[in-house]
């Protein structure tokens, strides 16, 4: 059965997380998708920006002229290709915050409601002509070469167009003294980028439906197994301690009915009936056969009441003196078992309220228990300041951390033989925790394996 269970857990479990795999996987491609939408619109929107607002284009006019006359001075051998990349960039930085500043203008009438940045940057600069290609610019070779827009980071980048630029040009140089019309040809491409802050945040809350039903879902499903697992544990747990308690009550039950059946067996004998000395103690026998399993019956009948069934008939007593009366009783029940006592009682005169009857049977299933696992020595202790304590401890076997937990449960018994052999039924603490329970108090036990045992009653004063 074990077995089966963990079988069934591990299934569910293996379950469970091919179930998120799948769901993990689902909203991951669903967040690509939405991603990609998302900066597809936004690239759409702003991608004619430039197009539609005289005010860039007369900017863009501007740079494109003053970039045309450079490559005029180059192929006039004024310049260098070095001197068309850095005055070109003086020219665009001295017109940037100008375009920056319309940029932003025409997008807020966009309403596109980000945090929007911009960027053109340079690609190729190619003068084709019949002899072959003169790169002045090439992405590829040197770094990308911002233009126009905003700075920010090649990660945070989306690119949203590109554009190629083919055209001839002529102009006029005074070239030894005469005015000579040139003319060359142009391959410009630029790249547009933009830059969303916290597109992430912003795609994210577009899913949020869809992640708050799939943290629903799991959770849902996660719980019910949840709920499922411990309830099939427990279920398992409870069968074990009936079954528990059905052995352990046949083989109390199996000596007593032993005994009758040899006790009548004996009274039958003809030789028997003549000797009234045996016929005596073999009805003895019967007798306390008889009443040992009325006492076995009482047990489960009186034990297993809960807390609320115990009508208590509370009485004062003072706590030393009574404490003084049943150690008295019980060690008179150890008598010849070699059981030493260690008592250390605080605030002799101290009143306490209790039903005296289920008091001392609760003081004294825990007192039998330190001499039925194996103690020897007992330390009882008790003083009263808010509430009457009183502790009893036993250097017995002791109690894994583990098993403390059920110690009160009804029919719980620690292990089996491999921990111990003595015999019992598992109600005595579990009904010495109603009775504490009846008297409003509580039950506390601390206990190292193999060393010892220590139960503390606390009930309150008055
Ligand atoms: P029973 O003694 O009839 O089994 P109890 O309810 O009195 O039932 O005790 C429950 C279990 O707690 C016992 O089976 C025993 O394993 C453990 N136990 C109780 N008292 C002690 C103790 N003083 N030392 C070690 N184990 C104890």
């Amino acid at each position: 059965m074990p077995k089966k269970i963990n079988i069934l857990i591990l299934a569910s479990v293996l379950g469970l997380i091919a179930l998120s795999a799948i769901q993990a996987y689902l909203i991951n491609n669903t967040y690509k998708l939405k991603k990609d939408v998302f900066i597809e619109t936004t690239s759409r929107s702003i991608s004619r920006v430039d197009d539609f607002s005289p005010h860039l284009d007369s900017i863009n006019d501007i740079w494109q002229d003053y970039f045309l006359n450079l490559l005029a001075d180059y192929k006039s051998k004024k310049i260098s290709k070095q001197d068309i990349l850095s005055l070109l960039k003086l020219k665009t930085d001295s017109l940037n915050d100008s375009y920056v500043d319309r940029y932003k203008k025409e997008l807020a009438e966009k309403d596109l409601k980000h945090d929007l940045k911009f960027q053109k940057r340079i690609k190729t600069i190619i003068l084709p002509d019949s002899t072959g290609n003169d790169t002045i610019f090439n992405h590829l070779k040197s770094s990308k070469l911002h233009l126009l827009g905003e700075k920010f980071s090649e990660k945070s980048a989306h690119k949203v167009s590109n554009s190629m630029w083919l055209t001839d040009h002529s102009f006029e140089r005074n070239i030894d003294g005469e005015t000579t019309t040139l003319t060359y040809d142009l391959q410009f491409e630029t790249e547009d980028f933009m830059n969303i802050d916290g597109w992430e945040r912003i795609v994210i809350i577009r899913m949020k439906w869809l992640l708050l039903c799939s943290i629903f879902i799991f959770l849902f499903v996660f719980g019910l197994l949840f709920y499922s697992i411990k309830n099939l544990i427990n279920q398992k747990k409870i069968a074990d301690i009936k079954t528990d308690f059905v052995n352990n009550i046949t083989h109390e039950l199996k000596t007593p009915l032993a005994t009758l059946s040899l006790a009548t067996k004996m009274l039958k004998k003809d030789n028997v009936k003549s000797q009234p000395a045996v016929i005596d103690s073999t009805v003895n026998t019967i007798e306390r056969q008889n009443k040992r399993l009325q006492n076995l019956i009482d047990q489960v009948l009186n034990n297993s009441l809960g807390y609320k069934e115990i009508n208590l008939k509370r009485e004062k007593v003072v706590a030393s003196e009574y404490i003084d009366t049943i150690l008295d009783d019980f060690m008179l029940s150890v008598e010849g078992k070699n059981i030493s006592l260690e008592k250390a009682i605080q605030n002799e005169d101290t009143t306490i309220s209790i039903d005296r009857f289920y008091f001392t049977t609760a003081l004294f299933n825990i007192l039998e228990n330190a001499v039925k696992y194996n103690g020897n020595i007992i330390g009882v202790h008790s003083s009263a300041n808010k509430s009457f304590n009183i502790s009893i401890k036993d250097n017995g076997i002791g109690i894994s951390t583990k098993n403390q937990k059920h110690l009160f449960d009804k029919f719980y018994r620690v292990g089996n033989k491999e921990i111990h052999d003595v015999k019992g039924l598992g109600l005595g603490l579990y009904y010495t925790n109603q009775i504490i329970k009846a008297h409003k108090g509580q039950i506390h036990v601390r206990s190292i394996e193999g060393e010892g045992t220590t139960f503390t009653i606390e009930i309150p004063l008055n």
